[in-house]
């Protein structure tokens, strides 16, 4: 059956909570990326979010709740850390691993007994919860292990037909997905980088890790903390190649192994080749992070091979949009000399 597309007026939120009600899946914006929501305490709902997906039930899906009031229902404890971060970032774009209760299906946590929570600032997506009165479990909104999507009409691309609605709440704001921290007594480990960033973690407690996962390659045999850090992520049609370099050196690398197919991904007009086709992210990385997904769907529609993508600073939410691009590429990264390392 054709996915229903629902706007934000009372009634349409409504109707996606009747259907999230019944244990339906239901698409919800967030200010990270859409989200493909059921209700997080119902297996057989869950179940609909892995199958439109087609993701495999060893990666855990995120809790979204709207109030702190409903932690209390889902997670067993909280460490004063937890708690410090939740003042400080939520609602936000963070999500937090803690122990969690029986009420959480082992679907829900792909298998673990910890789960991830996030207070979304989005207030559609509080909206919504709010009127379920249950936690709503919701990964992005995309087909497994492709681009996540920022606006309503990408997540329709990849899940009319699979899914019963769309809730469009226009674009995305912060463009790449949550901050994910663990704890470790005092300590918080950053299982993947986000909009929340280490920077600002710091502020908070001078022990702030970053996980092995974010800059590395994990086989399918490692264990590890992030379980989603395993699998492919992120991936257009096209071979993304990461050049970590100056400008200049980006340009003369570019051009001598242009092809037909091939593309460039840039920061601003004016470092375009010629005679090589390009789209541009931004400058700063907030635009960087807002526009990567959807620059990564163009490339697709523009019928790509390959492209070259110039390399984002590493701090603030940079390092979120250098780890998404390096999934992206499989790992795969040109440095030369003028690089910033
Ligand atoms: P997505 O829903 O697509 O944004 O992916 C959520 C990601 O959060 C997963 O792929 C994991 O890497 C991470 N995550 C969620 N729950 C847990 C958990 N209980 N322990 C560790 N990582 C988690
Ligand atoms: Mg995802």
């Amino acid at each position: 059956m054709d996915t229903l597309l629902l706007g934000t007026s009372e009634s349409e939120l409504d109707i996606a909570a009747s259907l999230l009600k019944s244990g339906e899946v239901v698409a919800i914006p967030t200010e990270t990326v859409y989200g493909l929501a059921a209700n997080a305490f119902d297996s057989e709902a869950v179940k609909k979010i892995f199958a439109a997906k087609n993701r495999p039930c060893d990666n855990p899906l995120i809790v979204h709740i709207s109030e702190l009031s409903m932690i209390s229902d889902i997670a067993v404890s909280m460490p004063q850390t937890a708690k410090k971060c939740a003042e400080r970032f939520w609602p936000g774009p963070l999500t937090m691993i803690l122990p969690k209760k029986d009420t959480i299906p082992l679907v829900t946590s792909g298998g673990l007994d910890t789960v991830g929570i996030r207070f979304p600032s989005n207030e559609t997506a509080r909206r919504i919860i709010s009127k379920c009165g249950f936690p709503l479990a919701a990964p992005s909104a995309n087909l497994s292990g492709s681009p996540s999507p920022t606006t309503a009409k990408r997540v329709y691309e990849d899940m009319n037909e699979r899914i019963s609605a769309i809730v469009d709440g226009g674009e995305s704001d912060v463009g790449v997905e949550s901050t994910v921290i663990s704890f470790e007594g005092e300590a918080i480990r950053i299982l993947r980088p986000g909009k929340v960033s280490y920077e600002e973690l710091l502020s908070l407690t001078d022990k702030v890790y970053l996980d092995d996962g974010i800059e590395k390659k994990v086989s399918p045999s490692d264990i590890v903390r992030s379980p989603g850090m395993k699998y492919k992520h992120y991936s257009p049609k096209a071979e993304v190649i990461l050049i970590d370099s100056g400008l200049d050196e980006y340009k003369s690398y570019v051009s001598s192994h242009y092809e037909s197919g091939v593309f460039s991904l840039l920061f601003d007009e004016s470092e375009a080749i010629d005679g090589v086709p390009h789209l541009v992210y931004g400058i700063s990385s907030e635009e960087q992070a807002h526009f990567l997904f959807e620059r990564l769907r163009q490339f697709d529609e523009m019928g790509a091979k390959r492209v070259y993508a110039r390399c984002p600073q590493k701090s603030g939410v940079g390092l979120a949009v250098y780890n998404r691009i390096l999934r992206s590429a499989g790992f795969s990264v040109v440095r030369l000399d003028g690089g910033k390392g």
